[in-house]
């Protein structure tokens, strides 16, 4: 399995980059194939932040298709908001009006039994599609510790849906088994890496930008993941999505070509005294030092994204509180929060929501 990690200083760059870049993937795709074209669209941030594939990425990969005779589409599942505003936000709604590419809104599901997971409800555009094309935006997550590939697809399930999942997957060696399973029911043919500007700290949207310089590909999410993360100087036992896919045997022998390296600060959550590699059963027994959301109250504008999304209805906006008994740590509300209003602070905490 070829590996492409090529480095590329600008979106400018990239822009020229792209053809050649995609050239060596033009057999895989035949003409008037509908293809999934599936960006990062986590919420309405603008291309300059760092959170969402940036559009010059979405149209390369576009043309490339529509030269090749293809029938691409673009959509995914935000976190917050309707697929609509949130690409007008981050650029990549004016790239599908360019080219004349129809933006998805999906708003049925179909159920798939995953390997682990049985009854995962992803967008029907799954089943009305012959391919997807994954672009993952390469950021630190608080707790899966990188989002990249593999990561990536979860927008493929329908946004109500996701917190429900953070439930049923509570312990994060099983969330991670979660996002294999659904990766491994949208199998992207092709997946290619916004490693531009990434993001560090506390990702995947409330980190700090970093010019990370790369521009990546590979016909297989899980080697492509592994040979960031070993060229991030991370070790791939610590990406939760790749300590589940290797034990699961997803990890395909690879050979990278290019001489991309760089290092990304890791978020709060991932430190030698955290609890995270714990079994939940043990979390459950004692409190530990763990890092939970705490508000940060001079940001907070009280939107109640927070509250809204919680998995365990943890956070009451109105009094500022967050019920630790229940938090299961999922830091979604951290995620979603578009202020950087709720900051990660070490508590005495104990495995809850049940
Ligand atoms: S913490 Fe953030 S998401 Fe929650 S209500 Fe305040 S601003 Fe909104
Ligand atoms: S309070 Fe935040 S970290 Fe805790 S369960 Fe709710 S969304 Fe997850």
């Amino acid at each position: 399995m070829d590996v492409i990690l090529e480095s590329c200083a600008s979106y400018e760059e990239a822009e020229r980059q792209l053809p050649q870049h995609l050239k060596r993937y033009e057999g895989l795709f035949w003409k008037n194939e509908k293809v999934w074209v599936k960006p990062n669209m986590l919420s309405a941030r603008s291309p300059e932040e760092g959170v969402t594939t940036h559009p010059t990425i979405v149209r390369g990969v576009l043309r490339f298709l529509l030269d090749l005779g293809v029938k691409p589409v673009v959509s995914d599942s935000p976190g917050v908001g309707n697929v609509r505003k949130v690409a007008v936000a981050c650029g990549i709604s004016q790239v599908c009006q360019e080219l004349a590419v129809p933006l998805i809104e999906m708003e049925e599901f179909v159920e798939k039994d995953g390997d682990v997971f049985k009854q995962l409800r992803l967008g029907d555009l799954i089943d009305r599609v012959d391919a997807v094309v994954n672009l993952p935006k390469l950021k630190t997550h608080g707790q899966m510790v990188l989002t990249m590939g593999v990561k990536n697809t979860f927008g493929c399930v329908l946004g109500l849906n996701k917190p429900a999942y953070h439930l049923r997957a509570k312990d994060y060696h099983l969330f991670a088994d979660l996002l294999v399973d659904v990766h491994q029911l949208v199998k992207p043919v092709l997946t290619v890496m916004d490693g531009i500007d990434g993001m560090e700290g506390n990702g995947p949207s409330n980190g700090q930008k970093k010019r990370l310089g790369l521009l990546a590909s590979c016909k297989n999410a899980y080697a492509l993941d592994h040979a960031v993360a070993m060229r991030l100087h991370v070790s791939p036992d610590k990406v939760y999505t790749l300590a589940r896919a290797k034990a699961r045997g997803l990890i395909p022998e690879y050979k990278i070509h290019g001489n991309w390296r760089n290092s990304v600060k890791m978020p709060d959550t991932v430190g030698l005294t955290e609890i995270v590699k714990m079994p939940l059963w043990l979390q459950e027994l004692t409190h530990h030092w763990a890092r939970v959301p705490v508000f940060n109250t001079p940001k907070c504008i009280q939107c109640k994204i927070c509250e809204r999304h919680c998995p365990a209805n943890a956070i009451t906006v109105d009094k500022q509180h967050i019920d630790y008994k229940k938090c299961i740590r999922c830091y979604v509300c951290h995620e979603l929060c578009p202020e950087d209003a709720l900051m990660l602070k070490r508590r005495l905490w104990k495995a809850g929501g049940r």
